[in-house]
């Protein structure tokens, strides 16, 4: 599809990491697919991905990690 950040890249299938903050917590996430931009580098996540992604970013937040990274696993 086409990049809504830049309107000029194409996104093609890519893995990236996506970093959350609640308050005081920080959380990485590793490998996780998304179409990536060629472009500028901005990428999407399928609802799916997305949903994952933030019920775990959620339970760092519940156990306290100040920082944590962790690997995507579908
Ligand atoms: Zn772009």
């Amino acid at each position: 599809m086409k990049c809504v950040i830049c309107k000029q890249g194409e996104t093609v299938p890519g893995r990236v990491a996506v970093t959350l903050q609640r308050g005081e917590t920080i959380v990485i996430i590793r490998d996780v697919p998304a179409q990536v931009c060629q472009d500028c580098g901005e990428y999407y996540l399928d609802e799916p991905v997305a949903s994952n992604v933030y019920a775990r970013g959620e339970e760092a937040v519940n156990r306290h990690a100040e920082v944590e990274i962790l690997h995507y696993a579908a």
